[in-house]
């Protein structure tokens, strides 16, 4: 499915203009700056597509991209950005929030955490949301490349220990580098059995 062509599809900046939920979804959630869109882009081979960008925050809107005939891999806005304006950032989690424990065609969701940097309480909030609305997400460390392996693997460690009473949550923790490549066929396989409609 990774092979198919990826299309823009929609952007949303409030809950009514989300697309109608035909398809499964599978959404990217994290900081800004985690590596996002250099995931999405990695992931499908189909570079430029999904913006990737040194200005963090620049995402405010949810973006729906068409993999092939069905199913939908989903940008969602970067949090945590500290320059952006009060009354915006809460505008964007709040829109993040309501898509990620209210969408009846979400299937996963992949929360990006910096290896380097590790779960910071923006993450740790979208992570309770989850858990109490039953939405299934899995962990992916980003830019492995940028610490040691050792350090790599202390961070996954960490991470599934903090997370292991979490019932919504689908092991094991995947490690990724878009730079490098490690670990984007094993998450593509991951994603690939995700349930489709
Ligand atoms: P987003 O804001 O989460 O969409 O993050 P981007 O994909 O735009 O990446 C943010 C910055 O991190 C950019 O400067 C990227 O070049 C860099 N970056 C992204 N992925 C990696 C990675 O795997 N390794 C390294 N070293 N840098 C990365």
């Amino acid at each position: 499915v990774f092979r198919s062509k990826l299309t823009f599809f929609a952007a949303a900046k409030v809950s009514s203009s989300f697309p109608p939920p035909e398809v499964s979804e599978i959404a990217f959630a994290g900081r800004s700056n985690v590596g996002k869109s250099s995931l999405m882009n990695a992931l499908t081979r189909q570079w430029g597509v999904v913006r990737t960008s040194d200005k963090p925050g620049l995402t405010q809107t949810i973006n729906f991209f068409q993999l092939g005939p069905k199913p939908c891999l989903v940008d969602l806005p970067g949090y945590g950005f500290a320059y952006a304006k009060e009354e915006v950032k809460d505008a964007w989690e709040e829109l993040v929030k309501e898509y990620v424990t209210t969408r009846i065609n979400l299937k996963r969701v992949c929360l990006l955490i910096d290896t380097k940097w590790g779960m910071k309480p923006r993450d740790q909030e979208l992570i309770n949301l989850m858990e109490k609305s039953q939405t299934q997400y899995q962990i992916v460390l980003t830019k492995t490349d940028t610490v040691f392996p050792v350090d790599v693997a202390r961070r996954a460690m960490q991470v599934r220990e903090a997370l292991k009473k979490n019932k919504s949550i689908v092991q094991p923790v995947m490690m990724v580098s878009s730079k490098t490549g490690a670990g984007i066929r094993s998450l593509r396989s991951v994603l690939a059995k995700v349930p489709r409609f």
